[in-house]
């Protein structure tokens, strides 16, 4: 298809301008393709610019610097007075930092000629959308091919009305204006721990409810258990195996009904704001899905095939279809989406995304974990390296965690790479690459690695998959 040989108003309309949407849009704008990027929210970014990856990367790296200040100085011989936060300047700068960024994405739209249309989508049909502005005004566009690009929103437990104030999802914890004394995080995963952190460090007492027995449940065991222990010298507390039961908001705050799963015993805690962190949903309703016989599936994904939808030219990418809920596959498929509508190959090979945890240290991961190995009947080798024996780690006071690389017994081929460490989520690209290239433990073991970098820690757990590690 070349630009605009049929009679629609647009090649390609991308519904959603998160990470999918405006990475595919400006993919099919390079391809040569007329398109259109519908957007809901003002700015463009999707959930990933506006409430999630940047704003808590800012907010972390910021906590972080605090956190330095008030406990390490001293210890390597910096003397100051006791750091202050002024809250509202620290979320100021995340809004700073944001505001930017959308300004450089829409500077992107206009390099490229893509048309940004404001509003909510709805499909009439499988070549024409209505979309409505915030003030209810209603337009009608006509393209050839759709991409779904819709993305995810807070799942809620039920009964539980978050009202971003005390009771928050993750877009209130970027927004608090002041540190909370106590904050109650429901569910260890990812977003949880991350913002559970940012407070921590300011100062809130953290205390995290879990209803499996691990946090960071997909992650590998060995990591969970360790960064769990971390996560406690930090001062966050962790209630695991616990349901809870209800959240209500009383004058103080809010208090929460939990039941310890082992013994069935209750209790309620009370905090002044408790954070509901338990994942997030697809984004289908008002899509006008019934009008095109897309069906959802259990969990409420749309699921595909090749990115392809089951109707002929409507196309689906990132968190509102299967796959893991991450801004770099969404814009991977995004990429792929837009190459595979231009009959190129098109492709995202999910044996290889990188999964990261924006702690300090923080936590990274590729490919199989130890538990998912076994399970599958693989045969499987484990080189580990200790941060503590890597000499970089030990000259900037890094020295928590190690590294893990997983490589087939019989080919020794890497099969998954988990690490602990400051830097583990630029880290854990070296091994994307590898497993890329269907690399194994021993071509990482033979690449030079500059010294000293914590980086060399990879080297020597690639080595020690061979028992024939340096430095340990
Ligand atoms: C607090 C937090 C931290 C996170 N941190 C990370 C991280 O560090 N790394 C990482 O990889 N991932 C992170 N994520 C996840 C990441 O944000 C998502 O995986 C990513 O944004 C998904 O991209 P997407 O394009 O599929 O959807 P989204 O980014 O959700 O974008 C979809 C867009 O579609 C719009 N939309 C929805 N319906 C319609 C409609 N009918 N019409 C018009 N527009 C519509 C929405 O307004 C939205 O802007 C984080 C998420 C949160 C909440």
């Amino acid at each position: 298809m070349t630009k605009q040989q049929n009679n629609f108003d647009y090649d390609v309309v991308y519904i959603g301008g998160g990470p999918g949407g405006y990475v595919g849009s400006i993919r099919s704008a390079q391809l040569g393709f007329k398109v259109a990027c519908v957007e809901k929210r003002k700015n463009l970014g999707g959930t990933c610019l506006n409430v999630g990856c940047i704003p808590s990367k800012a907010l972390l790296e910021i906590s972080h610097k605090f956190h330095d200040a008030n406990h390490n100085f001293e210890k390597f011989g910096i003397t100051i007075s006791k750091p202050e936060i002024d809250v509202k300047k620290f979320i100021e700068n995340k809004n700073e930092i944001v505001a930017g960024l959308a300004t450089g994405i829409a500077g992107l739209f206009k390099k490229n000629k893509i048309t940004h249309l404001f509003g909510e989508g709805k499909f009439i049909d499988k070549n024409n959308l209505e979309i409505t502005s915030e003030d209810g005004i209603k337009q009608k566009i006509s393209a050839q091919k759709f991409v779904i690009a819709t993305g995810s929103k807070v799942a809620n437990l039920n009964n539980v009305e978050i009202d971003e104030k005390i009771i928050i999802s993750s877009t209130g914890a970027l927004d608090l204006n002041r540190v909370p004394q106590k904050m109650i995080v429901i569910g260890a995963g990812v977003i949880g721990l991350e913002l559970g952190s940012v407070w921590s460090r300011l100062g809130a007492e953290v205390e995290v409810i879990e209803y499996l027995d691990k946090i960071t449940p997909t992650m590998d065991n060995e990591i969970s258990k360790n960064f769990q222990r971390i996560l406690e010298k930090q001062g966050i507390k962790f209630r695991l195996s616990s349901k809870v039961l209800s959240v209500k908001k009383d004058k103080k705050g809010a208090l929460v009904e939990v039941e310890a799963l082992k013994d069935n015993s209750k209790e309620i805690i009370s905090a002044d704001i408790v954070l509901v962190a338990i994942g997030r949903v697809p984004n289908t309703q008002n899509l006008g899905l019934e009008n095109l016989g897309i069906k959802t599936n259990a969990r409420g994904f749309i699921e595909n095939n090749h990115l392809k939808t089951n109707v002929e030219n409507i196309y689906v990418i990132g968190d509102v279809t299967t796959g893991p809920m991450l801004a770099h596959k969404a814009e991977d498929e995004g990429m792929a989406v837009a190459e595979i509508i231009a009959n190129q190959a098109g492709h995202v090979n999910y044996e290889a995304i990188p999964n990261v945890i924006y702690t300090f240290p923080e936590v990274a991961s590729v490919g199989k974990t130890e538990e998912e190995l076994k399970a599958q009947n693989i045969a499987y080798k484990i080189g580990k390296f200790m941060m503590m024996a890597n000499s970089r780690a030990r000259a900037t006071f890094d020295e928590q965690g190690f590294v893990k690389i997983l490589s087939c017994a019989k080919t020794d081929r890497v099969l998954g790479a988990h690490i602990i460490s400051r830097e583990a989520g630029n880290m854990i690209h070296e091994v994307v690459m590898v497993m890329e290239f269907g690399g194994s433990a021993e071509d990482i073991a033979r690449t030079c690695h500059a010294h000293p970098t914590y980086n060399e820690a990879i080297k020597e757990a690639a080595l020690a998959v061979d028992k024939r590690s340096i430095h340990s």
